[in-house]
Formats: structure tokens, C-alpha cells, sequence
């Protein structure tokens, strides 16, 4: 059997070769013709279970070396507080202990809004992206594709264990329910509301789903368990793009976490973002470079970041929530080009299972741009991504 863990080594890729024009090669510093401060700094470690490399432009190197510092806190403290579904300090965590307790759990609003967006996609994506399967990513071990020194005999789960733990999952058995917002607005005690009237109670004094602000509960049924790896890394790049935005002396940055790139600000000599996509048949290489300007998210899907062969056959990460294997699909990778990080990151791994026709209409319901590289090799965009996407000559 061979293991493979893909998004490591892709990400410092995408950094150092991929992400040409990014930044300079090493910490540095450089003066423009007008005298601007030109310096850039490169920082990488581990966050959130993949390689995190950040090239930081800002006045100084102590300014860089402190906003890289407090990224990294920021990621690690995202993971342990909010959405690991392993430590048992996370929101996450917590929310998933709660199912079928009846009693619901009390969200933060973060993750209540993480939630709604989560739903809205399962929406709109017609049951392609859902993160209540996490009984059935437990039962593939996704994680320990990761981990080198578990080369014991994999064998995918037998057809009774998928079935049951399939029986567990779908986001409209997840119920997110909302006090109203105002003062006057009636309060949902925690010993009111078993799971069984839970819906009698939305009606009568709260209102589900409505995303209004006020305090969300939480309701899963018995056995769901949520997984949000396909947004959790978007999830961060909004979280980072609020830390940019709070640290004036940073003008720009380019972010990258696993298959997910956060640019920010302009380089000092007006130069573009270029960022290159991974070629899923060649991970050393790409297949063309995004020409970028200012703020944006790059989120790429791929069977290729994260697999395990086991008798010749090979099974990816990504999962058709239909039949909880991992998706046939014609597309090898899809990039989703947008502002907003969380959505991208959604969008991609949703796109993968829909593949071009449907995937494309369903960017487009977001405003985001989306790039499928076809299992045959082909690529096809969405129109408005030939304006940002170059591909490079010797595949052409
Ligand atoms: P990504 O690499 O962003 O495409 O996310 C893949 C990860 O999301 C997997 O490792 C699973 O943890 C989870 N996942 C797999 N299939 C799905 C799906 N259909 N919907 C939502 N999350 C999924
Ligand atoms: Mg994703």
C-alpha cells in the first residue's frame, strides 16, 4: 500500500516556484527608485495540519517577524479553539459532543456564520458539498493519509460500516436556529428545548436559519459529526485577511495554507501577484500562472493533494456524500478564484465532485471565477478567469 500526502509539498511549490513573482527569494531589503522601502520577508511553518508559508512586506523586518508571529498564533489558536474536530478544546469539538442530546449547543457567531454559509452551499451545490460527513471521513482515516509511518494494510470500509455511518449525515438533519435579534426577543433556555420539539420551538419563538444576528443553536441529530476540512483553511484566510487589515505597517502579503493563497496590498514596485496552479499530473509543476492584483483567495481541490492506493486502486479525499466513496469525477483539479476566502475554499471542493457544467454555474451564483483541469488533460474556465489565467506554453 502507498500513502499520500500531497499538500505539504504542494504548498511550499506553490511558494517557490509557483508563486513566482511573490515576493523576493529571502528576507531582505531594497530600495525603489523613489526610496520606498521595497524589503519582503518569508516565514514558514506548520499550522492547521499543512505547511504555512507567508511572505510579509512591511516597513521592517521586526514589523514582518511580529505580524508573522501573531499569524501563526492566530492559526494555531483557530484550530485548537474552534474547528478541530480531534482536540477536545474546540468549538468544534464540543458541538459534535453534543449530538442528539436534545439540548442543542450554544454557537459563537463565528461559527454559527461558518455554518450558514456551510448549509447554503450544500444548498446551492444540490447535496455536493456537505459538512456533516464526518462519520464518514473518520471511517476512510483521511487524516492518517498524512502520517508516513502508517504503512499498515489499508482497506476501505466495508459497504455495511459505510452505510451506517453514511445514515448519519446530510446538512438538513443540521439545524441551526436563531434568536431573534433585540433586546425584547425571547430567550432559548438550554432546558427547554429537546431535539424532538426542537422545530416547534423555531417556530414558536425563534427563527431557523435566518442568519439574523442573536444567539445560534445547534442541533445534530445522533451520531452526526461535522467536518469542516474543505473550508477550514478559507475559514483562516478570512481570519488573516482581518489581521492584515488591522496591521498598517504590513502593505502587502501573499499567504498560503495547503491549496489555499491569500494576496494582499501591491508589491512597492506595482508588479502583480502571480500565482501558479498545480499541475495535478506533475505536483512539481503547474499548468499555468494566475496575474493577480491586490486582495484575493485562490483555493484549488484536487484528487492528487490527498490519497492512499490499496490493490491498484486509488482513493482520493473528497468524497460524493451520495455514496460516501470518493467522487468519480472527470476533473483531475478545480481552482476557485474569488474575494472571499472561506467561499473559495467551499466552492472548490463542492466544483470537484460537480465538475465543469454544473461547477461553473454554481461559482457563478458566488461572483467567483473557477479553472478545471480535466482529467484528459484539458483545462476549461469560466470567461471571466481568461482575463487572470495564463497557461503555460509547453502544454499548449
Ligand atoms: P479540500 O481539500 O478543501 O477539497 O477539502 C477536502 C476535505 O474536506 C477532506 O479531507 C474531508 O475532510 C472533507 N470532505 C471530503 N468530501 C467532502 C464533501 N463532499 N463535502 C464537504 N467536505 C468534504
Ligand atoms: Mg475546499
Amino acid at each position: 500500500m502507498k500513502l499520500f500526502f500531497r499538500t505539504a509539498i504542494c504548498c511550499i511549490i506553490m511558494t517557490v516556484i509557483l508563486c513566482c513573482g511573490c515576493g523576493d527569494a529571502g528576507p531582505g531589503e531594497r530600495t525603489d527608485r523613489a526610496g520606498q522601502n521595497t524589503a519582503s520577508w518569508q516565514y514558514m511553518d506548520t499550522a492547521m495540519g499543512t505547511v504555512v508559508q507567508q511572505t510579509i512586506y512591511a516597513k521592517d523586518q521586526e514589523t514582518a517577524e511580529d505580524f508573522s508571529r501573531q499569524a501563526f498564533d492566530l492559526l494555531s489558536r483557530l484550530e485548537s479553539e474552534e474547528i478541530s474536530w480531534r482536540l477536545d478544546t474546540s468549538e468544534v469539538y464540543r458541538a459534535n459532543a453534543s449530538a442528539g442530546s436534545g439540548e442543542g449547543f450554544g454557537l459563537s457567531e463565528d461559527l454559527s456564520g461558518l455554518l450558514e454559509a456551510c448549509k447554503e452551499l450544500w444548498e446551492r451545490s444540490d447535496g455536493a458539498f456537505d459538512a456533516t460527513l464526518g462519520a464518514v471521513t473518520r471511517l476512510w482515516n483521511i487524516d492518517s493519509w498524512a502520517v508516513e509511518e502508517d504503512t499498515e494494510e489499508f482497506a476501505p470500509p466495508a459497504e455495511g460500516e459505510l452505510e451506517r455511518a453514511l445514515s448519519t449525515c446530510g446538512s438538513q438533519r443540521m439545524r441551526l436556529v436563531w434568536e431573534e435579534s433585540g433586546e425584547s426577543g425571547p430567550k432559548l433556555g438550554t432546558d427547554s428545548v429537546t431535539e424532538g420539539d426542537s422545530a416547534a420551538a423555531a417556530s414558536a419563538s425563534l427563527q431557523e436559519g435566518n442568519g439574523q444576528a442573536g444567539r445560534c443553536r445547534l442541533y445534530l441529530p445522533e451520531g452526526m459529526q461535522l467536518d469542516l476540512g474543505a473550508v477550514g483553511k478559507g475559514f483562516a484566510m478570512e481570519r488573516l485577511l482581518g489581521l492584515l487589515e488591522d496591521s498598517s505597517d504590513v502593505t502587502a502579503a501573499v499567504i498560503s495554507l495547503g491549496g489555499s493563497i491569500l494576496t494582499y496590498g501591491s508589491k512597492p514596485d506595482g508588479g502583480p501577484w502571480r500565482v501558479g496552479i498545480v499541475d495535478p499530473f506533475d505536483t512539481s509543476g503547474s499548468v499555468g500562472t494566475l496575474t493577480l492584483e491586490g486582495q484575493w483567495c485562490v483555493s484549488t481541490s484536487g484528487d492528487y493533494e490527498r490519497y492512499v492506493e490499496a490493490d491498484g486502486v486509488r482513493y482520493h479525499h473528497i468524497l460524493d456524500p451520495k455514496t460516501g466513496m470518493p467522487a468519480v469525477s472527470d476533473v483531475r483539479g478545480v481552482t476557485i478564484l474569488m474575494k472571499d476566502g472561506l467561499l473559495s475554499d467551499g466552492l472548490s471542493t463542492a466544483c470537484y465532485i460537480l465538475g465543469p457544467e454544473k461547477g461553473m454555474d454554481l461559482a457563478g451564483q458566488y461572483g467567483a471565477e473557477a479553472l478545471f483541469v480535466m482529467a484528459d488533460g484539458r483545462i476549461e474556465m469560466s470567461e471571466g478567469m481568461e482575463a487572470y489565467f495564463m497557461e503555460n506554453e509547453n502544454r499548449r
